[in-house]
């Protein structure tokens, strides 16, 4: 089959190098992964349940292309309880599938070919792939460990042009675990305003914050009216495989992305919005517990990382580590690479989310304890086992 009938956008972005590593995994045996961004817990039973009962009652039809109103009234009352941002169920929010897809309309929505949108990163592998499809140009600011992988508007002007449309930010941060304050989303958010930006805000780890309480973009004043908010279900509720996400935005904005919505997907799987109600009305104890598990298990995993040597800082939500492995003198790839050939642990190379990761490893602790104790010793038998490498060659030379 001829390349030429690919159209040059597809052609011209990169399959997730997340994959690469996970089909190695996949061949061998033994493997522990802390790779995959995803919980480790299953779904809450009541929220299964009322799915079963939906499928039960025989709710199978299509839904409002937003959304179930039900679902959507849940979700302003939630969100407005633990955010509090006000946003309208019949005009400023739809249903959609995951988050991925909220992320894909919002792009789609505002960006005219050739519109730039500035992604700090290291960053979620989506961000950059999804601009391109919509005819964007993603701009790439770097951001460094000494400032918690975070910008601030002296950063983001760095990369300002007539053409910037709008900033992507993402809090809790996935790869990196940091969380923006207030202060330093108002001081972006000053920015926006000054030169009239849009900000696309990923929240979906927002149920995810450990040390201090979670700020939306959305709540700084004068904000909810520049802000496309991406969230969705998947981590704070444990729910990857339902595919259940939402997206909220002032009504011009919301309308736009609702038409590419009723076209491509025209709405969200019944079962998993029913599930999604019931999630929203009961199920917020469930994450408060998988929070403090997920707490206890970064206390005990980052803390070993660093005396181990491998420096990371304190990710303050989501469920990963970043640490440094620079101190190895490896690439990201290299270290990913060998630590799994070896050791049989899998991580992810932090290059894959941005030039700004290289050095660095994406290592999810949404796993059990006992994986957890397990890899770190196979981490350590690494590092050990290359140190003992050097020591040796070094004596030869
Ligand atoms: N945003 C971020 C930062 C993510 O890490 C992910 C998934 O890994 C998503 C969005 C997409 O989530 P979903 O489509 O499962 O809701």
């Amino acid at each position: 089959m001829k390349k030429s009938y690919l159209s040059e956008t597809v052609q011209s972005i990169q399959p997730s190098g997340i994959r690469k590593f996970f089909d190695l995994a996949a061949t061998m045996e033994g493997v522990i992964s802390l790779g995959v961004g995803e919980p480790d817990f299953v779904t809450a039973w009541n929220v299964r349940e009322a799915s079963i009962m939906s499928l039960e009652q025989g709710l199978t039809s299509y839904t409002a292309n937003a959304g179930l109103i039900s679902l959507r009234k849940e979700l302003s009352h939630y969100l407005y309880k633990r955010f509090h941002i006000d946003y309208s169920p019949e005009e400023e929010l739809i249903i959609t599938v995951g988050g991925s897809q909220a992320l894909d309309l919002a792009f789609r929505a505002i960006l005219n070919s050739g519109d730039e949108v500035i992604i700090p990163e290291p960053c979620f592998v989506a961000y950059g792939a999804l601009t391109t499809l919509a005819g964007g140009v993603p701009v790439y600011l770097s951001t460094t460990a000494e400032k918690d992988f975070k910008a601030d508007s002296a950063d983001l002007r760095t990369k300002l042009t007539p053409k910037t449309k709008a900033i992507l930010l993402c809090s809790p941060s996935n790869p990196t675990g940091s969380v923006y304050s207030k202060e330093e989303f108002e001081d972006i958010a000053q920015f926006a305003k000054e030169h009239d930006l849009l900000i696309i805000t990923d929240e979906i780890y927002a149920e995810l914050t450990y040390d201090e309480a979670f700020t939306s973009v959305a709540a700084i004043q004068d904000m909810k009216e520049r802000t496309i908010l991406i969230s969705g279900f998947s981590k704070g509720f444990a729910m990857t495989g339902w595919r259940l996400g939402y997206v909220a935005a002032p009504p011009v904005l919301r309308d736009a992305m609702l038409k590419i919505h009723q076209y491509s997907m025209m709405c969200a799987p019944a079962m998993a919005q029913y599930a999604a109600e019931e999630a929203l009305k009961n199920g917020l104890e469930d994450v408060e517990k998988m929070k403090k598990s997920y707490r206890r298990r970064r206390n005990l995993f980052v803390g070993s990382l660093n005396e181990l040597g491998l420096t990371c800082h304190q990710p303050n939500g989501a469920f990963y580590a970043f640490p440094s492995i620079k101190s190895t003198g490896m690439t990201s790839e290299q270290f990913a690479e060998e630590l799994l050939l070896s050791e049989k642990v899998a991580v992810v190379p932090g290059n894959v989310f941005g030039p700004s990761g290289e050095g660095h490893i994406r290592c999810s602790y949404a796993s059990s304890l006992d994986h957890l104790q397990e890899s770190l010793s196979r981490i350590q038998r690494f590092l050990q086992a290359r140190q003992v490498k050097e020591e040796a060659s070094a004596i030869l030379k």
